[in-house]
């Protein structure tokens, strides 16, 4: 019948915002503030008003809110009970707010604000801006900060779609949409100027175009969240589109993403500082290359023309290096941001920086090293450069960085490359069950989940914390079968068809959960390297396992799809059906059903290519054991009694080798370990300490020993505050320190550094060590024994204060490599004259056999945070 009316389609539109009875009026900011998403209380107050219209809200307070009608508020304006919880959980956010926390003990030898640069943020389900483990850092992080009363102001950019929701075809393809969001219904407002209007940010583009943005503004806790966005009058249709997706497009449209991240973001917070009168950011901190042209604009603030004492490009780059941080998050060289340098030109030349050389920024991603493309502009190197301080995400891959890099600084090993490493870790509120939560005040007498005293968990009776396992598990599978019918339905199958899954999975079954993005390297379907002995794991008759699986693949990624529809196609199988599921669409709101469900979280990258990974230390604050390679954080962590390693076959197997080797140890793993212990079943070694098995009271202790153990010891090493607490103190600390000192004097330490720098940069090359002997040695040294070593330098223009000159000591090899190195520093002993110098001193022999020493000559200032800064020695 109304087949032919036309659709009506709004001109405009709005979203009323409700107005609260004002005794229940703290429910506004209870729910604008994200701090709700991690703090349970106000999540069950949510609930409590209303479960019903709680779960069709999706968990989301704001769509909440305006669900309920007028006379639901004044309904609940009269409930005594609940206007009593509504107003101490609105004094309780007041609180949180505002009283001091951690950070303010550390006094003013701490940055006064931080600004942390990120492409994506995983928060919440509520606000889909990310697309996997880089999200979810950047979102932990800020939900760390806040708690820790970190000083730390988030920017970013607000995608129109975000990332993509996925579903199947029939034929398990992967499918993609890109449903709207509309921020007026997110948890976010509009950044005003103080005349009513929105607050923009403009860079210039080619063809006198222009880029315009509007600043959202979200509150994870404390934490103010900046977030660009392109979708604003004033800007042509693809101007409008910059920020249509997260890693939407290629080429120019992402450039223009991560210049208005970048170079937007920085005007976006200086906009902020003024209209909110918060101090400017004393470090800047780059989460992944992709926003690094944020050191670019704060350049150009330095070198503007319009400043009463505008900076040369090296000073300014100077002053800008000292209070910034960069971290990388790839080990792979194909995950790293690139652009043609043409286009980085074009973009320059339209005036974005116009008192910057756009040579001196195309020198800054320049690939000039060996195996570099000339024709590039790599945004990790420009990350790198920009920052005088970096670091990866766990010690494995500090160290993978470090050589991954060490081209650009050459002459040095690569121990010395300076890039530092910080382990990631999670957010514990966020990504503990609030079973787990309550069980955890119940039983370890904590306060909150922020300071569980997880060493406790050793005297809760071994029952009890099976009996919780069971539960998550049990919940996990109802999970699992609503979304595996809704998938089927998507997929085309009708209800008659169905049946079968109100019974998939078992409660009782031992379940290994596997879930993340799905690039090649993850090895999403090692575990169907040989399908038949997965099958026999699957339907074992006493110890059996069951899988859940989810993931997505970029959707530019067909072998990543085609991993998908492998493993699709397996599981679609009736005779294991019941026992291994993929569920579509994994995201914030899956995974925290997900994690605690699963007895193991399973992670077979190929080592060394996974940076961290995260989502096996959510399965462990939940009680999960890991079974994965020693890769990432598990490489630093692993204990030996906290989980299980799968071994890696790295000595030189072809690819395919290694899938068969790793994925035959898994197998193994899975049927000799890890099933018999989860079952009762394993004998424990004769003399072993601790409960013997097998199980007489249907609880197989062993397992729960384990999941004790891990709960005890990896709970606090996984958790974000302890990452926060390392990177305040280990690189925000420091970065601050040395961005103060460049501002003394007005920005004249700065200009003394520059100056120094170049001054040491154009004598480097005379720069020698003529000559080195050793005296005091004997025919026949002893362990003990001392020597005085002299090194004859030649400095050319540089004096002896401008440099280190260091001996290296230790035991040396037939090929003269040493090991066992001790350095110490040669002191200035005599002015030879016409810029030649004696430098020496004492070094002691303190082991015995083959002993050797070398002298190499650095750049010594107080300014610098590491040898190799420069790039610049001299060796022997
Ligand atoms: C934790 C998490 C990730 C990242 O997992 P990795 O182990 O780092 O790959 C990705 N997506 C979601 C939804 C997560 O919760």
């Amino acid at each position: 019948m109304c087949a032919n009316v036309p659709m009506v389609k709004a001109i405009r539109r709005f979203t009323v915002r409700t107005v609260l009875p004002s005794n229940i009026a703290p429910l506004g900011k209870l729910a604008g503030n994200l701090r709700w998403s991690w703090h349970l209380p106000t999540a069950r107050l949510f609930h409590d008003i209303d479960p019903e219209a709680w779960q069709a809200s999706g968990n989301d307070p704001v769509q909440f809110l305006g669900s309920v009608t007028r006379e639901q508020l004044e309904q609940l304006a009269a409930n005594e009970l609940l206007v009593t919880r509504i107003q101490e959980l609105g004094e309780d956010l007041e609180r949180y707010l505002s009283e001091p926390r951690w950070y303010q003990s550390l006094g003013d030898d701490a940055p006064r604000s931080i600004a942390y640069f990120s492409p994506e943020y995983g928060i919440s389900a509520v606000l889909p801006q990310y697309s996997g483990g880089l999200g979810i850092l950047a979102g932990d992080h800020l939900k760390a900060a806040s708690d820790l009363g970190v000083p730390l102001v988030g920017v970013g950019l607000l995608y129109q779609a975000g990332y993509f929701k996925q579903s199947l075809s029939r034929d398990a393809w992967q499918q993609e949409t890109y449903p709207v969001l509309d921020p007026d219904g997110l948890p976010l407002t509009l950044l005003r100027d103080d005349d009513g209007s929105a607050a923009t940010v403009v860079l210039p583009l080619p063809n006198g175009r222009e880029l315009r943005a509007h600043i959202w503004r979200a509150d994870v806790g404390r934490v103010p969240l900046l977030l660009l966005d392109s979708n604003v009058a004033g800007n042509d249709e693809a101007a409008r589109n910059v920020t249509d997706r997260l890693y939407g497009g290629g080429g120019d449209q992402r450039l223009q993403q991560e210049l208005l991240l970048g170079m937007g973001g920085v005007k976006a917070l200086r906009i902020f500082q003024r209209l909110t009168d918060t101090p400017a950011p004393e470090v800047f901190h780059t989460n992944e290359g992709h926003a690094g042209f944020l050191g670019i604009e704060r350049i150009r603030e330095l070198m503007d023309p319009s400043n009463e004492n505008p900076m040369s490009w090296e000073e300014a780059l100077t002053a800008g290096r000292a209070s910034t941080v960069f971290t990388t998050h790839t080990p792979v060289p194909a995950g790293i941001d690139r652009f043609e340098r043409a286009q980085i030109q074009h973009f320059f030349d339209a005036g974005l920086a116009p008192s910057v050389p756009t040579e001196r920024v195309l020198e800054l991603g320049a690939e000039n090293y060996d195996g570099g493309d000339s024709a590039k502009f790599n945004m990790a190197v420009m990350g790198l450069r920009l920052a005088q301080r970096a670091n990866g995400v766990a010690q494995l891959h500090g160290e993978v960085s470090r050589e991954m890099f060490s081209g650009l600084w050459p002459g040095f090993d690569a121990r010395e490359v300076p890039i530092s490493s910080v382990t990631n870790g999670v957010h514990v509120p966020t990504w503990v069950d609030p079973l787990i939560a309550d069980f955890a005040q119940e039983n370890f007498g904590a306060e909150s989940v922020l300071d569980p005293q997880w060493a406790r968990v050793y005297d809760v009776e071994d029952a009890d914390i099976w009996r919780l396992r069971r539960i998550m598990r049990s919940n996990l599978i109802d999970d699992v079968r609503s979304r595996l019918r809704a998938s089927w339905k998507k997929r085309g199958a009708a209800d008659a068809e169905l049946a079968w899954t109100d019974n998939v999975l078992d409660p009782d079954v031992l379940t290994i959960g596997f879930a993340r993005r799905v690039p090649t390297y993850k090895r999403l379907t090692l575990m169907l390297r040989d399908a038949d002995r997965l099958k026999a794991l699957l339907l074992h008759p006493t110890n059996p396992i069951q899988l859940v699986i989810a993931g997505k693949s970029h959707p530019a990624d067909e072998q990543g799809k085609r991993m998908i529809q492998d493993l699709v196609r397996f599981t679609d199988d009736p005779e294991v059906r019941h026992r291994i599921v993929f569920l579509p669409n994994y995201d914030i709101a899956m995974a925290r059903t997900l994690f605690p469900g699963c007895d193991v979280w399973l992670n077979n990258p190929l080592r060394p290519l996974e940076a961290c990974g995260t989502s096996g230390m959510k399965s462990a604050i939940n009680g999960g054991l890991n079974l994965s390679v020693l890769d990432g954080w598990w490489d630093e962590m692993y204990d030996g009694d906290n989980g299980w390693a799968i071994p890696t076959a790295n000595n030189g197997a072809t690819a395919d080798e290694r899938d068969d080797i790793e994925a035959a140890a898994l197998y193994d793993l899975i049927e000799e370990q890890v099933a018999p212990r989860f079952y009762g079943t394993i004998r424990a070694a004769a003399g072993a300490a601790g409960p013997s098995e097998p199980s007489t009271d249907g609880v197989p202790h062993q397992w729960v020993a384990m999941i004790k153990h891990t709960m005890a010891k990896l709970g606090p090493a996984v958790s974000a505050e302890r990452m926060l607490q390392d990177y305040v103190r280990e690189l925000y600390q420091p970065a601050c320190r040395s961005g103060r000192l460049t501002r003394q004097d007005n920005y004249g330490a700065a200009r003394a550094t520059a100056s120094w720098r170049s001054r040491i940069k154009d004598g480097w090359s005379a720069v020698q060590v003529e000559h080195v002997d050793s005296l005091g040695v004997s025919e026949d040294p002893q362990i003990g024994d001392s020597l005085t070593v002299n090194a004859y330098l030649s400095l050319g223009s540089l004096s002896p204060d401008d440099v280190r000159v260091e001996v290296a000591y230790g035991r040396a090899s037939e090929n003269d490599d040493l090991s066992e190195i001790t350095v110490a520093d040669l002191d200035v002993a005599e002015d030879l004259g016409r810029g030649r110098f004696l430098f020496s001193g004492k070094i002691l022999i303190d082991h015995s056999g083959s002993f050797g020493y070398t002298v190499r000559i650095l750049p010594r200032h107080e300014s610098l945070a590491s040898n190799a800064e420069l790039g610049l020695v001299v060796n022997a």
